[in-house]
């Protein structure tokens, strides 16, 4: 056995999640893990993953999606795999998994679709709707996140996936980190990582693709999670979980709940 056998999955539920929800990212990270054995491209894998997460109902994703100022609900989601994939939605309204619409998208001519053309093209594209009545929400707490990822690791090969409702009663069309390659997320040849927290923030200091530069220099995945966590200030939510071939890692400044699997395959 070498590390091209190695199988890697790590899923969160959002920097603020409850830590005593990991059984709900656990059973996420098991979904993916025999997804992975079956030989499934990793990307699915870790779409597999985030989409387990979205029917959950305890995290800040699909039914369990925050609700913007107006009542509605919008997500965003996002897919990525070192091939050089990559797809995702944003402001997505009436579709029970997000990630599934992403990942479509990046096996489309497009990247990004955003709003009205996305929901055409998820409902196109025979997605499963959801409507109002199924959304069982979750938190107001405005110093939580609760969103869900996944990055994982098959031999030489790396994916991640994003979904998120959002910033809890932001204004609808509010887009945040989620479906910004090398923001929310970035896979490349050396790892993956997927983050979580305030999206603004996030975005701006291009939080994943960043991360993944210090994977590139040799950084050990444990030493990463906590200098990328000191970016950023205390009192703006953030975690991130990371996978590469010298290791895995995760951590976030809020509790948050998160598991990480490996195995030889
Ligand atoms: N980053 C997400 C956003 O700002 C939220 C989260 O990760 O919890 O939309």
């Amino acid at each position: 056995m070498t590390d091209k056998n190695k199988l890697v999955v790590l899923t969160h539920g959002g920097a603020g999640s409850d830590p005593a929800f990991a059984d709900g990212t656990a059973i996420a990270g098991q979904m993916s893990m025999m997804s992975l054995q079956t030989g499934e491209p990793t990307i699915d894998a870790a779409c597999l993953a985030v989409a387990t997460l979205e029917d959950d109902g305890r995290f800040n994703a699909g039914i369990g999606s925050h609700k913007r100022s107006d009542g509605t609900v919008q997500m965003d989601a996002s897919c990525m795999d070192s091939s050089g994939t990559f797809g995702a939605v944003a402001a997505l309204e009436g579709f029970k998994n997000a990630v599934q619409a992403a990942r479509i998208v990046s096996q489309s001519e497009y990247k990004i679709l955003a709003g009205r053309g996305a929901n055409q093209f998820a409902a196109d594209q025979g997605c499963q709707t959801l409507s109002p009545d199924q959304i069982v929400g979750t938190g107001t707490d405005f110093s939580t996140t609760d969103t869900v990822g996944c990055v994982v690791r098959a031999g030489d090969e790396f994916a991640c996936a994003l979904s998120t409702g959002g910033i809890d009663s932001a204004i609808p069309g509010r887009v945040g980190d989620v479906p910004l390659i090398g923001c929310g997320l970035y896979a490349g040849s050396e790892g993956a990582v997927a983050t979580t927290g305030d999206g603004e923030a996030i975005a701006m200091k291009v939080t994943a693709l960043r991360a993944y530069q210090l994977i590139e220099q040799g950084m050990d995945p444990k030493a990463i999670v906590p200098t990328v966590i000191g970016w950023f200030k205390e009192t703006t939510a953030f975690g991130i979980i990371v996978v590469s071939k010298i290791g895995f890692a995760g951590g976030s400044n809020r509790g948050m709940a998160w598991t990480a699997s490996e195995m030889l395959h």
